[in-house]
C-alpha cells in the first residue's frame, strides 16, 4: 500500500506512519501490485492482499504459459524429426525382409536333403562356403546396417519425451544387432568344425550341425526379423506441420500411466501442446472410450469424435436397387502383381505401417476391372495384429492374435448388420460365413422347410482371412483359380 500524489510515491509502514516526514496533500491510496486507487488504507490493504494472491497465480500461469510455449516449440521440432525418419523406417523394413529372406530362401534351401546329397559328391567345403556367405558376410553387413540406422534414432532417446514411439528405438536396435552377432557367431562355431573333405554319406557331425541350425539358428533369426519389423511405425500423416501420433499409440502412452496421476496429466498436456494429437478433447474421448466404455483400442485413424464412427454407413446397391449397410473395416489396401504377390514398394510399406483408415469392404469387392485394385489384399494393422513368428502356428487354437482378430471381425460385421461366424477353413486360411445361412441349414436339416430358410441356406456371403509374415489379410482375388474370394452380398433379407 502506498500513498500517491500526482507521480510521487511515498512508502508507508504498517502503522500508517509516513516514512517521509512531510506527507503530501490530496494523496490517494494505491495498490502496490496493480496501482488501483482506493479512498482508505484498509480498503487498499484488503484489495492488495487479494491482488497479490491473484498475481502469484498469474505468475504461475505465466510459467505454465512458458512451458506450453516451449512444448509447442519442441513439438514442431519433434514432428519434423519424426517426419524425417521415413527413410530409416523403410530401411528397417528392408533389414527385416533381408533377415527373413536368409532364413527362407538361403539357409533352408541349402539344408535340403537333396542339396546335401549333391554337395557330398563334391565336398563339404562348398556347404561351408555357402553358410559363410550368410553368416560371415550377409548378417555382419545387416548388423552394420542396423547400427547405422540406430544412430539416427539416438536423438529421440535424448530429446524426445518418453511417450514418443521412437524413444527406445536406438536401444532396441542395438540389442537386435548384438543378438544377431551372437546368432551368427554361434552358427559359425557349428559349421566350421565340419571337415572339408568329401565323405561317402552325410556324416553324423553334419547332421547334428544341420539340426542345430534348423532348430536354433533359423527360429532365432526369424525372431530378430520380427523384433525389427515391430519397430516400424509410421505416424498418422497430417500435413506440412508434421504427423500425429497414431491414435493407438497415444491412448497406450496415456493408459500406461496411472489414472488421475500428474504423470498422466503431464503426458497428455505434452501430446496436446506438442501437436502430436489432433486436440485435447479427441485424446480424452479416445482414452475414455477405452477406459470408461471398456472398448478395445483399435488401430485406426483419428476421427473427429476420437473414436470409431458410430453411425451406420450405407451404400446404394445397383443390382438390388437398395440401400445396404456398409461393412467398415480398419484395413490397409495392398496392391498385388499379376501373380497375386503384394507389391511392396516404399509407398505401400509406409501405408502398411501407418494407422489404417476405415475401408468399405463392399466398395472393394467385385472390382477386378479397377486396375489399381486388381487382386488387392486388405491387410489388418500389423501393429495391432502381428502374425506369429512361426507362421505355421497362425490361425491355430494357440494363436491368440487371430482369436482377438476373430472377435473384432464378428463385432465389425455385426455392426454392419451382417453377422458372421468363423467356419474354420483350409490350412492357411479361415472363412467367415453368414450366421443366418448356418442357422437355416440346421433348420432345414431338421426338416423345417420354409422359403425363408431355403433363401438363407444358399446365401453365398463369405469373407476369407489369410496371413503372411506382414499380417492377416482379406484376399480379394484368387489368382490361381481366377475367381473372387470374397462375397459380401446376402441372397436374403437382412432383417
Ligand atoms: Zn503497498
Ligand atoms: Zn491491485
Ligand atoms: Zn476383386
Ligand atoms: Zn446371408
Amino acid at each position: 500500500v502506498h500513498l500517491e500524489k500526482a507521480h510521487i510515491s511515498i512508502p508507508l509502514n504498517k502503522e500508517n506512519v509516513f516514512l517521509d516526514s512531510s506527507p503530501p496533500i490530496s494523496c490517494r491510496w494505491k495498490c502496490d501490485y496493480c496501482s488501483a486507487a482506493f479512498p482508505t488504507y484498509d480498503e487498499t490493504a484488503s484489495h492488495e492482499a487479494e491482488c497479490t494472491q491473484r498475481g502469484i497465480i498469474n505468475k504461475l500461469s505465466e510459467v505454465q504459459q512458458a512451458k506450453k510455449h516451449k512444448r509447442e516449440e519442441e513439438g514442431r521440432r519433434l514432428r519434423r524429426n519424426t517426419n524425417e525418419c521415413r527413410n530409416e523406417m523403410l530401411a528397417l523394413f528392408e533389414i527385416a525382409s533381408n533377415i527373413q529372406e536368409i532364413t527362407e530362401q538361403g539357409v533352408l534351401k541349402w539344408l535340403s536333403y537333396e542339396k546335401l546329397k549333391k554337395i557330398q559328391r563334391n565336398n563339404w567345403r562348398q556347404f561351408k562356403l555357402r553358410m559363410g556367405i550368410y553368416f560371415e558376410h550377409k548378417i555382419p553387413a545387416i548388423i552394420i546396417g542396423i547400427r547405422t540406422v540406430s544412430k539416427r534414432f539416438s536423438a529421440f532417446a535424448i530429446d524426445a519425451p518418453s511417450h514418443h514411439p521412437y524413444h527406445q528405438h536406438e536401444k532396441n536396435l542395438l540389442n537386435c544387432a548384438t543378438e544377431l552377432d551372437r546368432i551368427a557367431a554361434e552358427c559359425r562355431a557349428l559349421y566350421t568344425t565340419i571337415p572339408d573333405l568329401s565323405a561317402l554319406s552325410v556324416p553324423a557331425a553334419v547332421t547334428i550341425v544341420i539340426q542345430r541350425i534348423l532348430e536354433s539358428t533359423i527360429p532365432a533369426l526369424k525372431e530378430s526379423a520380427k523384433k525389427i519389423q515391430d519397430l516400424i511405425a509410421f505416424p498418422e500423416h497430417r500435413d506440412d506441420l508434421g504427423p500425429f501420433y497414431s491414435k493407438r499409440h497415444a491412448i497406450k502412452a496415456a493408459l500406461k500411466l496411472p489414472k488421475g496421476s500428474s504423470a498422466r496429466g503431464d503426458a497428455i498436456q505434452d501430446m496436446v501442446h506438442m501437436g502430436l494429437v489432433p486436440s485435447q478433447s479427441s485424446l480424452y474421448r479416445a482414452i475414455n472410450d477405452v477406459e470408461e466404455e471398456g472398448n478395445a483400442i483399435i488401430d485406426a485413424k483419428w476421427t473427429h469424435g476420437g473414436t470409431m464412427r458410430k453411425k451406420q454407413e450405407v451404400f446404394y446397391d445397383e443390382e438390388t436397387r437398395r440401400w445396404e449397410p456398409t461393412i467398415l473395416l480398419p484395413v490397409i489396401i495392398v496392391d498385388c502383381n499379376i501373380r497375386g504377390k503384394p507389391i511392396l514398394d516404399k509407398k505401400c510399406v509406409e501405408r502398411l505401417f501407418r494407422p489404417p483408415a476405415l475401408v468399405s469392404l463392399n466398395f472393394y469387392l467385385w472390382r477386378k476391372k479397377t486396375v489399381e485394385y486388381w487382386g488387392a489384399r486388405l491387410y489388418f494393422s500389423p501393429k495391432q495384429f502381428p502374425t506369429p513368428v512361426n507362421l505355421q502356428d497362425a490361425g491355430k487354437a494357440s494363436d491368440k492374435t487371430f482369436k482377438k482378430l476373430k472377435k473384432y471381425m464378428l463385432k465389425w460385421f455385426e455392426d454392419a448388420k451382417s453377422p458372421v461366424i468363423c467356419n474354420g477353413g483350409k490350412p492357411g486360411s479361415k472363412k467367415f460365413v453368414c450366421c443366418k445361412k448356418r442357422k437355416a441349414e440346421n433348420l432345414l436339416r431338421n426338416n423345417e422347410r420354409s422359403e425363408e430358410n431355403y433363401d438363407c441356406s444358399i446365401c453365398r456371403f463369405s469373407v476369407t482371412v489369410k496371413w503372411d509374415r506382414l499380417g492377416y489379410y482379406i484376399p480379394l482375388y484368387n489368382h490361381k483359380q481366377n475367381c473372387h474370394v470374397c462375397n459380401v452380398k446376402h441372397t436374403h433379407d437382412l432383417s
